[in-house]
């Protein structure tokens, strides 16, 4: 792209990363150096349209011929149901091999935009453009794309790199506030298993960051998008069990998600509250001390974030923990942290201790 922030080193899967602010003119240069096409398909849900026409003016001048699929927001629209209606609209283009697949919006138009194009004939080009700040530090790089099972979340997927990622951050001037702190605890989940310079930095930063200012923005997105590459780039489809250190915090977080029926939480409140479970955890068992878990609830309590679950059956936690796919043979595992910057991963964890963090955080 014109201009890359970083790129993504996975061979002939490679790709850039561009990360501007308030000029998306580049895209469609961009996407047509990466797209041999003639037809685009965007696809994004009512609340980013605004910013799915600006996407698509940039295309159109850099001479695509551009469709435009808006679905309603919200998890419901990862489904198959959902992808079955836009390989029709697909069909009704005529779309071939080389029609570009566009997704601007959150994670759910991520999966689902990436998803159609993953499948459809095979694979088509696709070109992400994240909007809130969670898809932009983690979920629009490293190709995993997925919609629903009725059964279980993220069920249906595959691996598919897309062919480049254009991240506008002034789009986040219209994300909702609750969104934004949300997309914040994976940015503090970066700093903790992976590097506490930015760890620091979000400490010192946190008033600028939750004004959204530019340079602090660009700041943390270029460096998450860096560490997850980086990431990506030795573990591209989770055989190594490298990737599995971006799970901090997720095993509790997937059984808070799932009580609170996947309604009342975001999912990067979950993290939060997942992160100092995990934490409290790794005390336990003797590997930090207190003071590494209070660095985190301070920052995230700053940050707006929830860092305890509620009240839930602890029985019903443990039962939804137990059956995660990181739970291998009946005994748990986690990733834990042994300082602010680095975590190892713990098999054979013990129920009890389990339980006796879940049951001092309720209190
Ligand atoms: P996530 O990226 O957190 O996984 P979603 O894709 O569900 O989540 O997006 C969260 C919500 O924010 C959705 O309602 C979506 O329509 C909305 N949204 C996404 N990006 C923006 C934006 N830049 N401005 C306003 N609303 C947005
Ligand atoms: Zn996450």
């Amino acid at each position: 792209m014109s201009d890359p922030a970083l790129r993504v080193q996975l061979g002939d899967r490679s790709y850039d990363i561009a990360v501007v602010h308030g000029d998306s003119t580049g895209v469609g240069t961009s996407a047509r150096e990466r797209a041999k096409g003639e037809l685009a398909l965007l696809i994004t849900d009512t609340n980013v349209a605004a910013h799915a026409d600006i996407i698509g003016r940039s295309l159109e001048q850099a001479g695509f011929r551009v469709a435009l699929a808006v679905r309603p927001p919200g998890e419901a629209q990862k489904s198959l149901d959902v992808a079955d209606d836009l390989y029709e609209v697909l069909l009704d283009l005529h779309a071939d091999r080389r029609t570009l697949i566009v997704a601007v919006g959150g994670g759910v138009i991520g999966d689902l935009a990436g998803f159609v194009a993953a499948t459809y004939a095979r694979g088509l080009p696709l070109l992400m453009v994240p909007t809130t700040l969670l898809a932009m530090v983690d979920s629009s790089v490293g190709g995993k794309v997925a919609v629903n099972h009725l059964r279980a979340k993220n069920l249906i997927g595959a691996f598919h790199q897309p062919v480049g990622v254009w991240i506008d951050t002034a789009t986040l001037g219209t994300l909702p506030d609750r969104e934004y702190h949300s997309g914040l605890a994976e940015v503090v989940k970066y700093g903790v298993i992976l590097d506490a310079e930015l760890f620091a930095y979000l400490d010192e930063a946190n008033a600028a960051l939750l004004d959204r200012e530019a340079g602090a923005v660009r700041r943390i997105v270029v460096r998450c998008c860096e560490l997850k590459a980086g990431i990506v780039e030795q573990d591209e489809r989770e055989e190594t069990g490298l990737r599995a250190v971006l799970n901090y915090g997720h095993t509790f977080a997937h059984a808070f998600e799932t009580a609170a029926g996947y309604r009342d939480w975001l999912h990067g409140e979950a993290v939060a509250a997942g992160m100092i479970c995990a934490s409290r955890l790794a005390e336990r068992l003797g590997m930090i001390t207190a003071d590494v878990s209070e660095r985190q609830v301070k920052l995230l309590k700053a940050f707006h974030l929830p860092t305890a679950p509620e009240p839930w059956s602890i029985n019903a936690l443990i039962e939804t923990m137990r059956s995660d796919k990181k739970a291998r043979g009946g005994r748990m595992r986690f990733i834990l942290p042994r300082r602010i910057g680095e975590v190892v991963l713990v098999d054979d964890v013990p129920e009890d201790d389990v339980r006796q963090v879940l049951k001092d955080a309720m209190q």
